[in-house]
């Protein structure tokens, strides 16, 4: 059985992750969790003075409010070494820091994350060690399987947890509930009633700096070959029997397997858009192709939409629309799920028919059901309705909840190793298709809602 891990060990401690969003999170859960004596060892390349570190994780900690005993505890012992993660005698070192059983949090560029798990092939590692692996898990189906197997000769499957903060994130958790805690869902929840689903992230935020990483992923392998299809694999899985690990994933893995793109055309099922020059709430933007580190020949899609199907007796025929892009005008993070019509609509009654809308929203987590009713005035007359409910936020942030599984060795809420091959598996004749210029890369304006041309979703 998996020990309760006492030390999160953090490779890429002076990173962009690491601050803004796994410290602050870390914590929220210390401060969550007053009993338990964790401990936190940060690793960088760059020589930091303790001094400098603790500065760091304090800032870390406030701008998540966190504080009290256990909190200051953490800040009082906390260490930083600057290690090359990659030298087996480093890693070495750090793990000596480590009290208890550790968790591995790799924090870092996915090319040195793949040479830090080779290196600790020669490192002893303590019974129970958790690894946790940030997105993106390889670059492509080949990389993540070789990844795989050699993550697998370090620790078994279930202490490896391959992060996707996404499965963390209320929303998700609340698909769950919303779909197998009523009876007024689930036996709607198929091809039989539902006419297309969308799962939409769009944001207004454009590159932020971050060419380094985001210029060679893009914005369907930053977004929907990780989170994206992890939210459609919730939402579209069998009801499992319980959320333990093995059944929440097994029930994910199997409808992922049944995932491809639709029409098996890639050509036709995809769009990929670039942001040109505009202004987002009175703030100017250059080009995607003009901001500093672009290489603009890389022809890098800052807005991707892919259509897909699930093959599978439950939602053949239904359309999984999958969209998410940078520097668009309006924040619009949900699920839209879009069923049929009504099969007869008694005569006498009229007015215009559309069709029943379920809306998922995600940070601010939210829903709302659009239904047709008689409304005001004329009774015979159907108008349209909304229903709508706040769910609040979650106890934890997303990355605290993530933190958490890792924590108690419960990889229930991370990828496992063959849905993350599954993954690369679906979005990989998008990948060859855009690689190969068979899908327009079409420019739209910064603050805008996409290319013009496009037919909204959702
Ligand atoms: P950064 O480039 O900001 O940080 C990478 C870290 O890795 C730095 O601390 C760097 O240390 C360290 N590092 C690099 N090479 C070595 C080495 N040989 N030995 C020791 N340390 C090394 O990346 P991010 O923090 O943005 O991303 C890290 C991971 O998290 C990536 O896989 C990314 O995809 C993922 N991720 C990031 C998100 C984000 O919002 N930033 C969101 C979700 C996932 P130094 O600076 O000292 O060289």
């Amino acid at each position: 059985m998996t020990q309760t891990v006492q030390t999160l060990l953090i490779l890429g401690a002076s990173g962009d992750l690491a601050a803004r969003l796994l410290m602050p999170a870390f914590g929220q859960l210390v401060q969550e969790r007053p009993g338990e004596h964790v401990r936190l060892v940060g690793a960088g390349s760059e020589e930091w003075t303790q001094a400098r570190w603790r500065k760091a994780v304090r800032a870390s900690f406030a701008a998540a409010g966190a504080s009290g005993p256990a909190v200051e505890r953490v800040l009082a012992e906390t260490v930083y070494l600057s290690a090359d993660v990659t030298n087996p005698d480093d890693l070495t070192r750090l793990l000596e820091k480590c009290e208890g059983t550790p968790a591995i949090y790799f924090a870092l560029p996915p090319a040195i994350s793949a040479l830090a798990c080779k290196a600790l092939e020669k490192v002893d590692l303590p019974a129970g060690t958790q690894l946790a692996l940030e997105k993106p898990f390889g670059t492509d189906r080949r990389s993540a399987a070789a990844l795989n197997t050699q993550v697998l000769k370090l620790v078994p499957e279930d202490q490896v947890q391959r992060i996707d903060h996404f499965l963390g994130r209320s929303t998700v958790l609340n698909l769950l509930g919303l779909r197998f805690a009523n009876r007024i869902f689930e036996p709607l929840w198929s091809a039989e009633h539902i006419a297309s689903v969308d799962i939409v992230y769009d944001e207004q935020l454009a590159l932020e700096g971050r060419a380094r990483y985001y210029d060679k992923a893009g914005a369907l392998i930053d977004m929907i070959q990780s989170h994206l299809l992890q939210v459609l694999a919730v939402l579209a899985m069998e009801a499992p029997a319980s959320i333990d690990a093995q059944d929440l994933r097994d029930a994910k893995a199997t409808v992922l397997r049944a995932t491809r793109v639709w029409n098996d055309d890639p050509t036709t099922s995809s769009r990929r858009g670039r942001y040109l020059a505009g202004e987002i709430d009175g703030k100017k933007l250059p080009a995607y192709a003009k901001e500093n580190g672009v290489d603009p020949a890389l022809k890098t899609e800052t807005l991707a939409e892919v259509t897909f199907e699930i093959e599978n007796w439950r939602w053949a025929g239904v359309p999984f629309t999958l969209r998410s892009g940078k520097a668009l005008g309006v924040r619009r993070r949900e699920i839209v799920i879009t069923f049929k019509a009504p099969q007869h609509l008694p005569h006498g009654l009229h007015g215009k028919i559309e069709p029943t809308v379920l809306r998922l929203q995600l940070a601010p987590d939210a829903m709302s059901l659009e239904l047709n009713i008689n409304g005001p005035g004329d009774p015979h007359e159907i108008d349209r309705s909304v229903l709508s409910a706040d769910f609040g936020p979650g106890q934890l942030q997303a990355y605290g909840e993530v933190l958490s599984g890792v924590f108690d060795g419960d990889p229930s809420l991370s990828v496992r190793g063959d849905t993350a091959e599954q993954c690369w598996r679906i979005v990989a004749p998008v990948i060859a298709a855009w690689k190969a210029d068979k899908v327009a890369l079409d420019g739209y304006r910064a603050g805008s809602n996409g290319p013009s041309k496009w037919k909204p979703i959702g």
